[in-house]
């Protein structure tokens, strides 16, 4: 029989370290990312069994590993989870190592007023110390609030937006952070404490826009400026056919001048390209020289952004 009120969670495994097997307990750097399957990772967290849960395993990837294809596989599937009356929220276990992007995708694609959590482990689930188990609780904790809406990632007890979230730390347990240093709540022994609010979803794109199973998508690179940066990669990947390019600039998005002018002759030849930094967090401003800004996105979530825009949807205002 269906419950009347909107209390399943669903939980959606892609793999990642949270799913990860070390050969021996003390090694959290060698061992091989997405081999539990996420069944057995929920029977790992004694305090799930208070949630009514039903779980689905859609990819099983180390996410240095994640493709077009898994996400449009991800989204279809949080997308019908959504639309059934009784699911309050989706959790969803993914690798650290592109979270970030998976998370920004989602949030253009689906733009969901239903809480969509990911969550993710530092440590495999093999490692002396577990960081992954106390982050599926406290992901759960976090679909559950009255006040959860809109995708969300929640680590190391912390909850940041999809558009600020960005991997900052390459080891540590806590390695994560917002672009511009916000953190949207704090999870503490299953109470979410909300410490500002996420800015208002952009309008969906819809699973629709994205290309059917198999079908190609847009080749988008990314370049970088640097010192004696000379535009020949530019050159090349045009040579390439690429269709999109995101430049993580220097500081203000600033770019050698033979970078630049590689990137106007790619623009001249209709590659889509957008300005963001390789700073660690602010914006790029317009600076009228003809490579259109990337806003305050970092360069990963600013390819995504062209990505969509390849597939036909219109800027985010
Ligand atoms: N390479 C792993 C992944 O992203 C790292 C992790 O999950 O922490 O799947």
């Amino acid at each position: 029989m269906q419950s009347k009120v909107a209390d399943l969670i669903v939980i959606l495994g892609t793999g990642g370290t949270i799913a990860g097997k070390a050969a021996q307990a003390n090694d959290n750097v060698g061992y091989k990312a997405g081999e539990i399957g996420v069944e057995a990772l929920i029977a790992g967290v004694p305090g799930l069994s208070t949630f009514r849960l039903e779980a689905q395993q859609v990819a099983q990837l180390d996410s240095k590993d994640m493709d077009f294809q898994t996400w449009r596989r991800l989204a279809l599937a949080v997308e019908a989870q959504l639309t059934r009356d009784e699911v309050r929220g989706v959790l969803i276990t993914h690798g650290t190592d592109t979270i970030e992007e998976t998370a920004y995708f989602l949030h253009r694609v689906l733009a969901p007023r239903k809480p969509v959590v990911l969550t993710a482990a530092m440590r495999p689930a093999t490692a002396l110390q577990l960081d992954g188990p106390q982050n599926m609780l406290d992901a759960a904790h976090l679909v559950n609030d009255a006040a959860a809406a809109g995708v969300m990632v929640c680590v190391a007890g912390q909850v940041y937006a999809a558009d600020q979230v960005q991997k900052a730390h390459s080891y540590r347990v806590d390695a994560f952070r917002g672009r511009d240093g916000t953190v949207l709540a704090q999870v503490e022994e299953g109470q979410v404490r909300w410490l500002s609010q996420a800015l208002p979803g952009p309008l969906a794109i819809g699973t629709a826009a994205l290309p059917t199973e198999g079908a190609a998508w847009p080749r988008i690179e990314i370049v970088l400026n640097h010192a004696n940066a000379d535009g020949r990669l530019v050159r090349l990947l045009v040579h390439e056919g690429v269709e999109g390019l995101v430049v993580a600039g220097t500081g203000n998005g600033t770019l050698s001048a033979a970078l630049e002018q590689a990137l106007l002759d790619a623009q001249a030849a209709g590659v889509q390209v957008l300005r963001s930094t390789r700073c660690d967090g602010g914006p790029v401003a317009e600076n009228g020289r003809g490579l259109p800004s990337a806003g305050a996105l970092s360069p990963v979530k600013a390819r995504v952004e062209l990505l969509l825009r390849l597939l036909g949807t219109p800027p985010q205002s």
